[in-house]
């Protein structure tokens, strides 16, 4: 939980997926060992080849949560790389580490620490930079949004909290970076989104935040059926 005042550069990439508007992220420490932040399985050569040309040594496959629109492309990456994968125990998938809350996850000099942030399902995570000069926060807080909560086991009251203690919490300018964006914005900030999030800023309170949620009147997701199914295999 000590944030490292002298922490190491870091590269950085984020990558996109057209059809399901998912963000993938590639972080790496000097000496390149390197995390992939969840995978879309339509892009593991797309992913593959950067890892390859960046020359980074690949040391987990992490998934923020068990998507519905989706198939992760952590198996396929494994078996191409060979790195463990990872995501939350309270996920209920399988996969090489299960993740509680406060575990670190190490890539060479640098490392992410585990907060559980669940209630758009119940088992997703956040994932904090060592310095929290960022996080990694999959479909709990997206860009003046949120993930939904009304199936895989979603409950708007836990992600009120869980977005409010644990992510909104952070220093006003932790960059935010979430799993989607609809409209092509790529970053937030604490501060950006206490202030002007439509549901979860700090002039919402749960009573509203809850009406809000079960008001929102969404579609099924088109690929939910298959995603999930392979998505608690890690995407096999
Ligand atoms: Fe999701």
């Amino acid at each position: 939980m000590v944030a490292t005042t002298m922490a190491s550069p870091l590269s950085f990439r984020q990558l996109f997926d057209r059809e399901s508007c998912t963000y993938t992220y590639v972080l790496a420490d000097p000496n390149r060992a390197a995390v992939i932040i969840d995978p879309v399985l339509e892009h593991v050569d797309r992913d593959g080849r950067i890892l390859e040309e960046l020359g980074l040594a690949l040391q987990w496959i992490l998934d923020t949560h068990v998507h519905a629109d989706h198939i992760t492309g952590a198996a396929a990456l494994q078996r191409r790389f060979g790195a463990p994968r990872a995501i939350a125990r309270a996920s209920g998938a399988a996969a090489d580490r299960l993740l509680d809350d406060g575990d670190r996850i190490e890539f060479g000099a640098r490392s992410l620490e585990v907060r559980m942030t669940p209630g758009h399902t119940a088992g997703d995570v956040t994932y904090v930079l060592d310095d929290q000069s960022c996080a990694f926060t999959g479909d709990a807080l997206l860009v003046r949004g949120c993930g939904r909560t009304d199936f895989q086991e979603g409950d708007a009251h836990r992600l009120f909290h869980s977005v409010r203690e644990r992510i909104l919490s952070l220093p006003d300018d932790t960059k935010l970076y979430p799993a989607h964006d609809y409209l092509g914005r790529t970053v937030t900030t604490v501060r950006e989104e206490r202030a002007f999030n439509p549901r979860l800023g700090d002039a919402r309170s749960e009573d509203e935040f809850v009406h809000i949620m079960a008001n929102l009147g969404l579609a099924k997701p088109a690929k939910i059926d298959v995603a999930v199914p392979a998505n608690l295999k890690g995407g096999l």
